[in-house]
């Protein structure tokens, strides 16, 4: 079969390797869409620590289940399926008190092991979450990364009526804006330099938008309280963090460079009690996805910008380098089958 793979830092391609049969309770996989992320990118570039090379990534997948192993009976071959990528260990510390995606053993589709960019994909059956034939597997594969947002709002834990600023409008951001709104906020600020992510933030129902933290929001009054960076960059955390309200919180949701530091004043954290949150990956996050994305509370087609087939998946990491678009997908059976 057909497979991107990322040989080492760096050094991409699209080649041919075997096909993969289902061992035990495991599934066969015919991926209809597979996204590309900013992880995805981190991987390429080896600032991923914990991806293993060579690897076919991709771990924002959905498909069409080709195989089963004998031992598998909650998933039969023809069901549609959007996959959830966590291969959590089960049994050291923070799997045993509930905390999966701290897991001391931690492997994932498409960073540890082979992914969905490619054909086929092989993986545990209990991964899979079966869709309504209605559910386009574009829309499928776009539950992942809405189970990390998921995860991040279910830590930050807003209160009824709470004003919101989202800093950075890309998938994550946007996916984020949407929650933010079904859920508790009054109101949803959002900045980010890329003035056309901006425009579709708006379209959303952001209440307003900006390009710049350090000129006022006409409506941040006292702040916000609650800020999520979805950036990563070290420089809007700080400007972020500058934003909360008293008594508010701060989420750092996007991906910072691991030896990166921000410089933030802790008088302010003690005289203003404002939390500073993290938010890694998927937690108990990934059923909840399904149902938004299955019920159509979320809006799906506004983040699905871009796809390629998939030997352009380097020109489809490229396009997620160059931040366009929003949501950029391999679709490797080709536009038809999404
Ligand atoms: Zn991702
Ligand atoms: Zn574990």
């Amino acid at each position: 079969m057909q497979a991107a793979i990322i040989e080492a830092p760096g050094d991409i391609r699209v080649g041919t390797v075997p096909d993969p049969t289902p061992t035990g309770g495991e599934i066969v996989v015919r991926v209809g869409a597979c996204g590309v992320c900013g992880t995805d990118l981190h991987i390429a570039d080896g600032h991923l620590p914990a991806a293993q090379y060579p690897i076919v990534p991709g771990h924002e997948l959905a498909g069409e289940v080709v195989a089963v192993a004998r031992d598998v009976s909650h998933v039969r071959e023809g069901d549609r399926v959007a996959i959830d990528p966590s291969l959590y260990c089960g049994h050291c510390r923070f799997c045993r008190v509930g905390r999966g995606n701290l897991c001391e053993n931690y492997n994932a589709v498409g960073v540890t092991v082979p992914g969905g960019a490619a054909e086929y994909v092989a993986l545990p059956a209990r991964n899979a979450y079966v869709v309504p034939e209605t559910l386009s597997y574009q829309r499928a594969a776009l539950i992942e990364p809405l189970s990390c947002a998921v995860h991040g709002m279910h830590v930050l834990s807003a209160r009824m009526g709470d004003s919101f600023l989202i800093v950075g409008a890309g998938t994550m951001g946007l996916m984020l804006l949407q929650l933010a709104l079904r859920g508790n906020a009054s109101k949803v600020a959002v900045a980010d330099l890329n003035t056309e992510r901006l425009h579709r933030a708006h379209r959303l129902g952001a209440s307003s938008i900006t390009t710049d933290l350090s000129s006022p929001l006409e409506d941040a009054d006292l702040g916000f309280d609650c800020v999520i960076d979805a950036t990563g960059v070290p420089g809007a955390i700080e400007a972020a963090f500058d934003m909360v309200k008293r008594g508010g919180k701060l989420l750092v949701f996007g991906v910072a460079p691991p030896e990166s530091r921000v410089s933030i004043p802790p008088f302010r954290i003690y005289n203003d009690e404002i939390t500073v949150l993290g938010s890694m990956a998927v937690l108990n996050s990934y059923a909840p996805a399904v149902e938004l994305m299955v019920s159509g509370a979320f809006d799906a087609d506004a983040l699905l910008t871009e796809t390629r087939s998939l030997d352009e998946y380097p020109a489809a990491l490229d396009m997620v380098r160059q931040g366009r678009g929003v949501k950029t997908q391999v679709l490797p059976g080709g536009p038809g089958s999404s």
